[in-house]
């Protein structure tokens, strides 16, 4: 254990990242016989035993299917579901839990306020606001709806150090612009964007804002009515909840003028064979079926993350964050593609002219997973001219300790490779 990796809090409560990496069982496993160095946390996060026991405990006791059901199983079940919703709301501070649909990430989120919001106030000549650094989940759902409403989508553009140039904002939003849609936090970039300023701008000239929060979630904590956004995304996945969970926050007022996204069982309240009557929210957004282990599962990744203490995570985050800066700064040839001032720990970079893909499968043999090519960001690489970057993404769960093994199979894999 380096001296980074325990921080005291008011001299008595610490931060132990040994003691939290026993929660994770996957992190003591070993690849290629050697330790697993897990830095591809952007992409998705490994789950807390609790998490894990969550799911076979639904599974092993509980499993029913929810709302319907008078006997008891389902009754449980729909409980715990419940419960997680109400979990979700004190976690991002919604006003009620009414407006907190499960869905299955951030995809379908967007998706959802797309379809379902977008047909119904997006016609021919407006206009919608997105960012150069959007994630393609936050450009492609825009831009088929561009297509088939003949709007025009425009892009907030960004500076070399990965900054969104604010200034450009005021002059894209215009009579004609019906909505915003930006990244909180990018998963290339690692850009902290300034989303309450930007909702401020945009609400001024009386636009809706979306931020999508599926990398903000994962590092520090969101208060929806303080940023005052319209909807607010988040993938349970990237914060040490299940696959296929996630949310959609909407304000009560959008969420009950808005269509519904799909149509099916639950989320009507009468079907006649003349046509049918919808159900209140969320229920209305939450057609079928849902992920019921999944959506239970974020209510517990919720619970651990507030029993470790987020101000202590966000902390240790920060100083990994600038060790491991300073030290990938150290190797010749290495370029960091994202500079923010304001970033969470997640560093894109290229070394020489070696392609991303070699550089990530050696480093693969020697038991570290990082991410390569374009992060599902393609506009932000034409912006740079490059085919794509390396992506080391930290957790918490992460150490000093790593960031050195990383940097010293760097300069193993570029002799290699030279
Ligand atoms: N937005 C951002 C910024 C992301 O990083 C991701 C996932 N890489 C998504 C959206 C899509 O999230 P999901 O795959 O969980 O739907």
């Amino acid at each position: 254990m380096t001296d980074g990796d325990v921080i005291a809090k008011e001299g008595t409560q610490i931060f132990d990242v040994q003691k939290v990496r026993q929660d994770f069982p996957l992190l003591s496993r070993q690849v290629y016989n050697k330790n697993l160095i897990y830095l591809d946390n952007a992409a998705t996060s490994q789950k807390p035993q609790q998490v894990i026991d969550t799911i076979i405990d639904y599974y092993t006791l509980r499993n029913s299917n929810i709302h319907r059901g008078v006997h008891a199983l389902a009754a449980e079940a729909t409980e715990a579901y419940e419960n997680s919703r109400e979990k979700v709301r004190e976690f991002i501070n919604a006003k009620h839990s009414h407006e907190i649909i499960f869905t299955r990430g951030t995809t379908e989120s967007i998706n959802l306020v797309a379809y379902s919001w977008g047909r119904k106030n997006i016609k021919e000549g407006d206009e919608i606001i997105i960012s150069e650094m959007e994630h393609h989940s936050n450009i492609v759902p825009w831009q088929m709806l561009c297509e088939d409403k003949k709007a025009k989508l425009k892009f907030i553009p960004f500076t070399d150090d990965g900054e969104l140039i604010l200034e450009e904002l005021d002059n894209l939003i215009t009579s004609k612009t019906k909505l915003i849609s930006v990244v909180h936090v990018s998963n290339t970039l690692g850009t902290i964007n300034p989303v309450k300023e930007i909702i401020a701008r945009a609400h001024a000239a009386g636009v809706p804002v979306l931020v999508d929060g599926a990398q903000a979630a994962p590092h520090f904590a969101i208060d929806v009515q303080d940023l005052d956004c319209d909807f607010y995304t988040i993938s349970g996945h990237k914060m040490f909840g299940p696959t296929g969970s996630g949310i959609l926050y909407g304000k009560e007022n959008f969420l009950n003028d808005m269509p519904p996204f799909q149509g099916g069982g639950e989320m009507i309240k009468s079907v006649t064979m003349e046509g049918s009557t919808y159900n209140e929210l969320p229920f209305k957004f939450e057609a079928g079926t849902p992920n019921i282990e999944g959506g239970i599962g974020i209510g517990t990744a919720i619970d651990y993350l507030k029993e470790i203490g987020r101000d202590d995570l966000i902390k240790y985050e920060h100083e990994l964050l600038n060790y491991a800066t300073a030290q990938l700064k150290e190797i010749k040839d290495l370029r960091i593609i994202g500079e923010a001032k304001n970033k969470v720990p997640v560093i894109s970079f290229l070394v020489g002219k070696i392609h991303p893909y070699d550089l990530g499968t050696l480093l693969d043999k020697m038991g570290i997973a990082i991410r390569t090519g374009h992060h599902c960001t393609q506009p932000i690489m034409d912006r740079f001219k490059i085919p794509g970057t390396c992506r080391a993404s930290f957790a918490f769960y992460n150490t000093k300790e790593e960031v050195d093994i990383l940097v010293e199979a760097i300069e193993k894999a570029k002799k290699m490779l030279s």
